[in-house]
């Protein structure tokens, strides 16, 4: 296999890919209606429902587009004219998914968290309890991208079970890392996509659904099109195609990312961030620097570095310092902190985040930095 420049990215998603995953793109041209293609899908759509949940309970809806359509296809789905959502914002996800919510005009009620600190559960429930509105759905972000801050979807499910609430989960950079079970943690929908953990091309969101809930949704007032998931899984159930064109090439790739991912295990690759998270953790503690989020709340999968406190440091200037290396860091994305992150998942180990801290302790240095003692 001819090997490709291997970029260590740092940001987010999407994330380092293997060479085997970048070649598995380039196959013969093939018409997405064949069923061969669809055989492809097939595949694809089982072995991610099996991440999460019982293949006779959940199905696994798939769509071209980025992870956010997968969220929206959630939202503009489910909720009816007369239920009402509950969106839990500590991050800048938390809030799109307030921001998506308004454009559809559905009822909301908004639970702001602090966005450094884990969800004050009890307060929560009283939220519910107390609300003049009936609240029919739950809405969270597994996992704040923002910060690295980790939400207890799990507490969270067992509180929508007592009052009897569906659950939806943005779990766009938890999934394929950190372990979900959607039974027993009560989620009923749940939105990830093929270019963070899963370590596949950017291109494919798909929705896990319980299946139950999800035959209900057909008879709900239908406010979109595309993104219309009853639709999109009433359709592939019966011919194993996507409604509209499918991002074929993304596909093939998401295929090979299944199968390293399974051949790898996920508990491994959880695994394996951890120990690059650990690397990150001390090197970054040595240098002097603060990240944002108690270690209890930590996915270890993103960091919110504080940035140095030295009148040179320039995020833009450092960026472009590591990019020249082959190296892709990113900003922060809180007005209010001064941050930037620092993401350890894609096919990196510990010692590409050594060879990071090596240089980020180069690049302090060229700019008169001092740690604090
Ligand atoms: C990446 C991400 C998304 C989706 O972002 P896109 O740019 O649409 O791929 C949504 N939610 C969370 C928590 C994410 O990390």
């Amino acid at each position: 296999m001819k090997h490709v420049k291997r970029n260590i990215l740092l940001n987010p998603g999407p994330a380092t890919t293997t060479d085997s995953v970048k070649w598995a793109q380039v196959v013969p041209d093939i018409c997405p209606r064949e069923a061969d293609f669809g055989n492809v899908m097939k595949f694809i759509s089982n072995e991610l429902t099996a991440i999460v949940a019982n293949q006779n309970q959940y199905s696994t809806i798939l769509f071209g587009g980025s992870g956010t359509a997968a969220v929206e296809s959630i939202l503009s789905s489910v909720i009816d004219t007369n239920d009402t959502v509950l969106i839990i914002d500590n991050g800048a996800y938390g809030k799109r998914m307030c921001e998506i919510a308004k454009v559809y005009g559905l009822n909301t009620v908004i639970y702001h968290s602090p966005l450094d600190d884990g969800i004050d559960l009890g307060a929560l429930e009283t939220v519910i309890r107390e609300c003049d509105k009936k609240i029919t759905h739950l809405a969270v972000v597994h996992h704040e991208t923002t910060t690295g801050l980790l939400n207890d979807i799990e507490a969270i499910g067992s509180i929508c079970k007592k009052y009897d609430l569906e659950m939806i989960v943005d779990a766009m950079s938890s999934f394929a890392a950190i372990p979900i079970d959607m039974t027993k943690m009560n989620i009923h929908y749940l939105a990830a996509s093929s270019n963070k953990n899963i370590q596949g091309m950017a291109g494919v969101s798909f929705v896990i659904a319980n299946t139950h809930s999800l035959e209900l949704s057909k008879d709900l007032h239908q406010k979109n099109y595309y993104l219309h998931l009853y639709s999109q899984y009433d359709y592939f159930s019966k011919t194993s195609q996507l409604r509209f064109t499918p991002p074929v090439q993304t596909l093939y790739a998401l295929k090979q990312a299944i199968i390293e991912l399974k051949q790898e295990g996920m508990k491994e690759r959880y695994n394996r961030y951890s120990e690059s998270w650990n690397t990150l953790i001390k090197g970054i503690s040595k240098l002097g620097l603060r990240f944002m989020i108690p270690k209890k709340h930590h996915s270890k999968l993103i960091t919110a570095i504080y940035e140095p406190e030295c009148s040179k440091f320039d995020f833009n200037d450092m960026h472009d310092y590591f990019y020249r290396r082959n190296f892709t860091i990113y900003p922060g994305k809180l007005n209010q902190f001064d941050t930037f992150r620092i993401a350890n998942i894609g096919e990196i180990t510990c010692k590409d985040i050594n060879v990071f801290l090596s240089l980020l302790e180069s690049y302090l240095q060229s700019i008169g930095y001092v740690a604090k003692k």
